[in-house]
């Protein structure tokens, strides 16, 4: 299998220099030239299938440079936790993709990463630098991935006074090979530090450098593992096909569920839940894409302006601008909303969402109501509401238990390193602290 970069579709490299380079060299995405088709008997028999079982198979398609048994053990390693499917009501049901040593859905492509980047690295001499742009939860689970690899150091940015506490607190209390640093600025300034550093001649000569976050074809791949897996757990019928609806910022989670569509995952239909930043649903009313930078809301690991893997669905459609809104319906959720829906879930559901989870509940919901349509649904909870206590506690009136990995780093001590937006000051800074 090859990949090209979405900027040129004459730009082709392998399934390793892809993974390696995270962004291409012209500052475009990496795609699979085709997407391949999996086996009927493949998606027949999901449902007696585990999670890293399907894992392997299908990242078998992509990177066929590894051997089965390389994969195998990369894939089990890296997938060791669950992604249950929970039933809510006759037609609702959650995944909850919050098992993960982190507690959000970035635990699978994170630990798949820094597996593979490791084996790939094994027997480099130069270091190897992971820059990491976060706007919450990819900087743990990235870091919780690489951390303690031989010769791998981990830089993280995160958007100084705009994450929670506690993802404040899990970003700055690794330690080890994982330096933090603290952006005085938003999370689009962040990822433009990253970009400007794999562009950088002086960077690119002192160290070998790559990305971690969902612009890496590495992290985007296993996303699409649960997505099958969903499928196996639901009591879908062989002719029914999944209403899948996904809360959406940088649009790696959604990408990867499209996919899993082209790989001959029965899909009906896909709903992108977003928050206050809207780019994407304006995108899908108007065919036209404005990006604007990013505001703040209570489900802040969406707050982006400018979503990276927007070239992806682009690509994954051919440019094709009404394929796309065939496909894909947008809502935009407020923070009002989103209030109101973690209290309306608590009440009729039973069931505790988190801020992300509940933008995604209330997208569901009205794509319900435009449509009249009640076929069966999953929406993606994609983070453990531990992590957004404080929201939770208050909107709920109770108190949660915060699982015992999150209790522990609440209670370290923060390291951050203070930097300004500009490139300049950021690359002295990152070469004297890394
Ligand atoms: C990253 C993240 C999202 C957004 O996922 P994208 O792949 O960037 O669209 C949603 N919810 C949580 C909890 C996240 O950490």
């Amino acid at each position: 299998m090859k990949y090209f970069s979405t900027n040129d579709p004459n730009h082709i490299v392998d399934f390793r220099t892809a993974v390696m380079n995270g962004l291409a060299p012209d500052g475009g995405l990496y795609m699979p030239e085709n997407i391949p088709g999996l086996k009927r008997d493949f998606i027949e028999n999901l449902n007696k299938t585990s999670l890293p079982e399907i894992g392997l198979q299908v990242i078998n398609e992509f990177a066929d440079n590894l051997s089965r048994s390389e994969l195998e053990a990369i894939v089990y390693d890296a997938i060791n936790f669950k992604a249950p499917l929970i039933e809510l009501d006759d037609h609702t049901s959650v995944l909850e993709l919050f098992h993960g040593p982190t507690l959000a859905f970035k635990d699978f492509g994170a630990r798949f990463l820094a597996r593979l980047m490791q084996r790939y690295h094994q027997n480099e001499n130069k270091e190897l630098i992971i820059l990491v742009a976060t706007s919450g939860d990819t900087g743990s689970a990235v870091a919780n991935g690489f951390l303690g690899m031989d010769g791998i150091k981990v830089g993280l940015l995160y958007p100084s006074g705009m994450v929670s506490k506690i993802q404040e607190q899990q970003l700055t209390t690794i330690g080890g090979n994982v330096t933090a640093f603290e952006i005085n600025g938003n999370f689009d300034d962040c990822q433009r530090l990253v970009k400007k550093a794999f562009t950088d001649e002086f960077l690119k000569k002192k160290y070998l450098m790559s990305s971690a976050n969902s612009i890496n074809l590495a992290r985007l791949l296993p996303q699409t593992f649960y997505y099958f897996s969903a499928y196996g757990q639901s009591d879908c019928s062989k002719d029914q096909k999944m209403l899948l609806c996904v809360p959406s910022g940088n649009f790696g989670n959604l990408t990867a569920g499209l996919i899993a569509g082209k790989m001959g995952l029965p899909v009906e239909h896909y709903i992108a839940a977003v928050n206050a930043n809207h780019v994407f649903t304006d995108y899908l009313a108007s065919g036209l894409y404005h990006p604007h930078p990013a505001v703040k809301t209570l489900s802040n690991a969406m707050d982006v302006g400018d979503p990276s893997n927007f070239s992806r669905i682009l690509a994954l459609y051919n440019q094709n601008f009404s394929s796309i809104s065939d496909n894909i319906t947008g809502y935009s959720i407020s923070d009002q909303q989103t209030i109101e829906t973690i209290k309306e879930v608590y009440k009729s559901l039973k069931y505790i969402v988190d801020p992300h989870g509940a933008v995604g509940y209330e997208a569901l919901k009205k794509y319900r109501e435009e449509t009249g349509l009640v076929q069966k649904a999953v929406f993606l909870e994609t983070a453990h509401p531990g992590k957004f206590a404080e929201i939770v506690e208050n909107t709920l009136e109770i108190k949660i238990d915060l699982p015992e990995s999150l209790a522990l780093c609440m209670k370290k001590e923060k390291m951050a390193v203070f930097s300004p937006p500009d490139f300049n000051p950021f690359r002295e800074i990152l070469i004297s602290h890394i």
